[in-house]
């Protein structure tokens, strides 16, 4: 049995093993029910802020099969995860994804989400509801083609939003739209970005630029914080808070005339990592505790070896008993992740 743990997780004792009981809940009281799988590291695009344009993608043989993802996702449930997001590099370029959306539909998620970056959806969308996909987040940075073009490097604005129509006719809502913004490069658009989440109904969730950038570019000048981009839309369109929703992510605004809502993810000036409920599993099998940590515990070998789901719920305790308060990026001496975002999943 080879469970391949990182020098780190190594030095830490090992968990009491606790069968297949839930829940997941680490050392300072945090509750994890969130599990944001990756299906492939592959990616159809070229993200300025993530991907380089000679990137190199694993071996097949070395991600994990539907039926080793689907094998998890009952530990994870038997655990009290309640709740999947498939990510990538992007999901729909992994082969019959459907297959294991049914197969993730079965085990009984509350929520059962898909991060994308649409260029592949329009066609899929129903299959995916039919299957017993919930939600879709699409990911569009800029609302002008060239400038999509430029920040995407593939990949074209029409079909975009044509795939966000197909998703929600297929009831795949609420619909929620991740912009990154970078100074100097879409930043205007913040309120055409607010004007589009009026007009459509789509939750429009702005996300600062992350270390996560595969080429290493990121620079904290090029980040632009939730807050200013807040206060730019609230001049012109004011806002209400609404109730954040315990562990999500985003800070969470609607308009005051009451058309329509938008979200903050401000991973970097206003870390949120007190109310972290999020595992990740990586398309060959490592499950983080954190994007920005490079501590990984592979499940893959563990299946792969014969173990048990008893040793597969052992694994997913002690990355949560692993897991550090926060991600330290503000801290001095904080280095990148050796993985980036599409590596991870983000
Ligand atoms: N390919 C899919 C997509 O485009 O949505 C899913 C994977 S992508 C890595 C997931 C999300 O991470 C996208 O919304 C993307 O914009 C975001 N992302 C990637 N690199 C990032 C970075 N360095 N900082 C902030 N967000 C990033």
């Amino acid at each position: 049995m080879s469970v391949r743990p990182h020098p780190r997780l190594a030095t830490l004792a090992a968990p009491a093993p606790g069968g297949l009981e839930g829940p997941l809940v680490d050392r300072y009281g945090r509750v994890h029910d969130d599990l944001r799988i990756s299906v492939t590291d592959r990616c159809n695009l070229r993200c300025v802020y993530c991907i380089p344009e000679d990137v190199t993608f694993l071996p097949r043989a070395e991600l994990l099969s539907f039926e080793e993802i689907a094998r998890l996702g009952r530990v994870a449930r038997a655990l009290g995860v309640t709740s999947v997001r498939l990510t990538g590099g992007e999901p729909l370029m992994r082969r019959n994804l459907v297959r294991l959306v049914a197969q993730l539909a079965e085990i009984g998620f509350s929520d059962l989400s898909l991060t994308t970056n649409a260029t592949l959806l329009a066609p899929l969308a129903a299959p995916l509801a039919e299957a017993g996909l919930t939600r879709v987040n699409v990911s569009c940075d800029s609302l002008r083609p060239e400038r999509f073009a430029a920040i995407r490097r593939r990949g074209d604005l029409a079909t975009v939003l044509a795939a966000m129509d197909a998703a929600e006719a297929a009831g795949l809502t609420p619909l929620k739209v991740n912009v990154v913004v970078l100074r100097g490069e879409n930043d205007d658009e913040v309120l055409d970005f607010a004007r589009f989440a009026r007009a459509t109904g789509r939750v429009v969730r702005f996300i600062e630029f992350m270390p996560l950038d595969a080429g290493g570019h990121w620079e904290r000048p090029r980040l632009v914080p939730g807050a200013e981009i807040a206060s730019t839309i609230a001049a012109h369109f004011p806002l209400v808070p609404l109730e954040g929703s315990g562990a999500a992510p985003a800070e969470r605004f609607a308009f005051a005339d009451g058309l329509g809502e938008v979200g903050f993810i401000s991973s970097v000036t206003q870390p949120f990592c007190g109310t972290c409920n999020r595992l990740r599993l990586t398309a060959d099998g490592a499950i983080r505790n954190c994007l920005f940590s490079d501590d990984e515990l592979s499940v893959r070998d563990v299946m792969r070896a014969g173990g048990s789901d008893e040793m597969l719920a052992d694994v997913l305790r002690a990355a949560v008993g692993a897991k550090h308060p926060g991600h330290a990026i503000n801290e001095p001496g904080f280095l990148a992740p050796r993985r980036s975002m599409s590596m991870i999943g983000g």
